[in-house]
C-alpha cells in the first residue's frame, strides 16, 4: 500500500520482496494498525511534511523475522513488534534507543517506518537493525502491532506527566480513538488519578467507560465548564490532547488547572497562542511528545502481556485498506483498525 506522491491515493502494488542485506532485518507482517497519522500524510500537501513520496505507508508493525543480512545477530522464527521512530543511528539519542528524539532528526529525509522509509502495510518489512525490534513472544498480532504507535505514544505521554499524579488528581483525556482507548487504561493501570475521557462520538465514550474512565463527557462548547464542575472549580491537572485541533486546545486551555500540564499530541491543525499573561493559567507545562523509546515500547508489550492492556481493534484484510481508511475517516471505528496482510 503505497503513496505515490502527494495529492494521490494511496496504491496497492506489487514490489519485489526485499533482501536483506548487511544488520537489517526482513519481517514478515502478521498485523499492521492504521493511525490517523496516515490520513495526514495522505492528505498532506507538498512540502508540508518533512519527507517524501513515494513509499509504502504502516508504522504500527508485529509480525515474525523471516531473513537478516550477515550482520545482524537476530533469530529467525522469532516474533517481533517494530520500535518505528527509526533515526539516524549513530547520534547519543539513538544509541539510547530514543530515536524519536534523534539529534539528527532535521537532516533526516523521513520521520520513521511507512513515513518517508518503506512501512508495514505490505507482506514484509525491511528494517534496518535488529535494534528496532522488540520480542512479543506469544502475543497476538492484532494486539501487538497497535501498541507500538497508539501504545507507545500514550505511554509515553503519560510517563510525561506521571511523577506528578497523586490520588487527589484528575486528568482530561481528549480524543477516545486509538490512542486515546489505551491512554485511558494507561492512566488507570500506572496511576491513581481520576480520569475524564472527552470526545465527539457516543461510541468513543463507550469505550473510554470500557477502558475504566471515570466519567466521559461530550465535547460541546461548555466541556470546559464540565471539567471545572468537576474539579470543585479548579480545572484538571492535565490534558492529553489527542485530537490538536483549536476547538481542543481552546478546552485544553479553559480547563487547566494552574501549575497543570497541557500535554499535545494530536496533529490537528490547531494553533495555541503562548503569552505572558496570557490565556493559559500560570505554571503551565506545555509538551509536545512524539512516539517513544525503545525501552518504553517494552515496558508497553510487558504491560500487554500482563492483562492491563485491552487494545480494541477492528480487523480488515490488507486487501479492504482502503475499507479501512474510510471507517477511520467517517469516524466509524471503535478503537484502531488493524490490517492483516
Ligand atoms: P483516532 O481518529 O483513532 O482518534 C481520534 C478521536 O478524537 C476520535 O475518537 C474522534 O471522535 C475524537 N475527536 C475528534 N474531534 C474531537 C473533538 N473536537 N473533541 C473531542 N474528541 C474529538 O486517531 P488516532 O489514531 O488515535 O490519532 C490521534 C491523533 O494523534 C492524530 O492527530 C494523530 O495524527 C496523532 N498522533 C500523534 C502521535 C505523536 O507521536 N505525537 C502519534 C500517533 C498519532
Ligand atoms: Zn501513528
Ligand atoms: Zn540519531
Amino acid at each position: 500500500m503505497r503513496l505515490p506522491d502527494w495529492g494521490r491515493s494511496p496504491v496497492v502494488t506489487e514490489l519485489a520482496r526485499p533482501l536483506p542485506r548487511d544488520g537489517q532485518v526482513l519481517v514478515r507482517v502478521e498485523a499492521v494498525g492504521l493511525c490517523r497519522s496516515d490520513l495526514h500524510v495522505i492528505d498532506a500537501d507538498r512540502g508540508t511534511m518533512p519527507f517524501r513520496p513515494p513509499f509504502t505507508l504502516g508504522h504500527e508493525v508485529a509480525g515474525r523475522i523471516t531473513a537478516h543480512g550477515p550482520a545482524a545477530a537476530v533469530t529467525v522464527g522469532r516474533r517481533v513488534v517494530i520500535h518505528g521512530p527509526w533515526g539516524c543511528g549513530s547520534c547519543l539519542r539513538c544509541t539510547q534507543g530514543r530515536d524519536n528524539y534523534c539529534d539528527r532528526r532535521a537532516e533526516l529525509s523521513w520521520a520513521g517506518m511507512g513515513l518517508g522509509l518503506d512501512g508495514g502495510m505490505a507482506e514484509y518489512v525491511l528494517v534496518p537493525s535488529a535494534r528496532h525490534l522488540v520480542p512479543i513472544g506469544d502475543l497476538d498480532a492484532g494486539e501487538a502491532a497497535p501498541l507500538t504507535d497508539a501504545g507507545l505514544t500514550s505511554y509515553h505521554a503519560v510517563a510525561g506527566i506521571r511523577p506528578r499524579l497523586g490520588a487527589d488528581s484528575t486528568v482530561a483525556v481528549i480524543g477516545v480513538g486509538g490512542l486515546g482507548h489505551l491512554a485511558v487504561q494507561m492512566l488507570r493501570a500506572l496511576t491513581p488519578c481520576r480520569v475524564i475521557a472527552v470526545d465527539v462520538r457516543e461510541e468513543a465514550l463507550a469505550l473510554a467507560e470500557r477502558s475504566g474512565a471515570h466519567l466521559s463527557t461530550k465535547a460541546t462548547t461548555d466541556t470546559s465548564r464540565v471539567l471545572r464542575a468537576t474539579t470543585s472549580g479548579t480545572g484538571v491537572d492535565a490534558v492529553l490532547d489527542f485530537v490538536g485541533s483549536r476547538s481542543t486546545l481552546d478546552l485544553g486551555t479553559r480547563g487547566l488547572r494552574a501549575d497543570g500540564d497541557l500535554v499535545l499530541v494530536g496533529s490537528g491543525g490547531g494553533e495555541l497562542t503562548v503569552r505572558k499573561p496570557g490565556s493559559l493559567p500560570p505554571g503551565s507545562r506545555i509538551s509536545l511528545p512524539f512516539w517513544g523509546s525503545r525501552d518504553e515500547l517494552a515496558d508497553v508489550v510487558a504491560l500487554s502481556r500482563s492483562g492491563a492492556l485491552k487494545v480494541e481493534a477492528e480487523r480488515f484484510p490488507l486487501t479492504a485498506v482502503h475499507e479501512a481508511m474510510s471507517a477511520l475517516r467517517d469516524g466509524r471505528l471503535s478503537g484502531r483498525a488493524v490490517l492483516v496482510p
